[in-house]
């Protein structure tokens, strides 16, 4: 048995707040019948409809994906390119990405058909460490470094203090490999931060989210997400 704010949320419909509003309103039924108190509990067999549309309900599931280079991270492409959830041709649950990795940017992704759990990690309070590698062209300088870990202006405005490291250069080809470490989630983010300092990034990899990272994965690999680790990340 489960609080029916819970199983609302869970299925992504709104936040647990919002969903604690639509009881309230009288706009969620169990079983045809209007519950407007909060705290009720609903078992698996239960009928919950929000808003008179019934609400699927689905074992959560939590995979972490390697995902490889030239993948979409969504769940069709109107351009008919591979998207992440080819890679569960067996999963019957509407599974999805949580966030983004660009179509050339290969690691770590989570998916997941549980939206409140989403919605945590896709807050923008949510800061967890993401660490990326980046073959740019060019070899930054530890003053360049430094502007990224201060932060850069992008369009959006400024980005948050992140880590920065030069891993290894080829002097030769004039480029260079290097870690950084962000905790925000905007678009294209890392690429971005780069150009502002003057670097194309030519090959991007996230290698770690928060705790979890591609240990034993290879491209196109995943696993499902421990109990304990689901709870870590909440
Ligand atoms: N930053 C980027 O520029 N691209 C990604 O895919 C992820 C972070």
């Amino acid at each position: 048995m489960e609080r029916l704010q819970k199983v609302i949320a869970h299925a992504g419909i709104a936040s647990r707040r919002k969903a604690e509003q639509l009881i309230t309103e009288g706009k969620v039924k169990v079983n045809g019948k209007i519950v407007k108190e909060l705290g009720v509990k609903v078992s698996a067999n239960d009928k919950i409809e929000v808003e008179e549309i019934p609400i699927q309900r689905e074992v959560p599931v939590y995979y972490l994906l390697y995902k490889p280079r030239e993948v979409i991270s969504a769940v069709t492409d109107d351009k008919n390119r591979k998207v992440v959830t080819e890679f569960f041709p067996f999963e019957k649950r509407r599974i999805f990405p949580i966030g983004r990795l660009d179509y050339h940017t290969s690691g770590l992704l989570l998916l997941t058909n549980d939206g409140e759990f989403a919605n945590v990690l896709m807050h923008p309070k949510y800061n967890i460490e993401k660490e990326y590698v980046a073959k740019v062209n060019g070899i930054p300088t530890r003053e360049d470094l430094r502007k990224l870990e201060k932060g850069v202006q992008l369009e959006e405005g400024k980005t948050a203090p992140a880590k920065a490291k030069m891993l290894s250069l080829d002097k030769k080809k004039g480029t260079s490999i290097v870690q950084l470490i962000i905790h925000e989630g905007k678009n294209r983010q890392v690429r971005r931060m780069f150009e502002a300092i003057g670097y194309k990034v030519q090959k991007l990899k996230r290698e770690r989210y928060g705790f979890l990272d591609l240990r034993g994965l290879n491209p196109g690999d995943y696993r499902e997400l421990t109990p304990h680790e689901v709870k870590q990340l909440r």
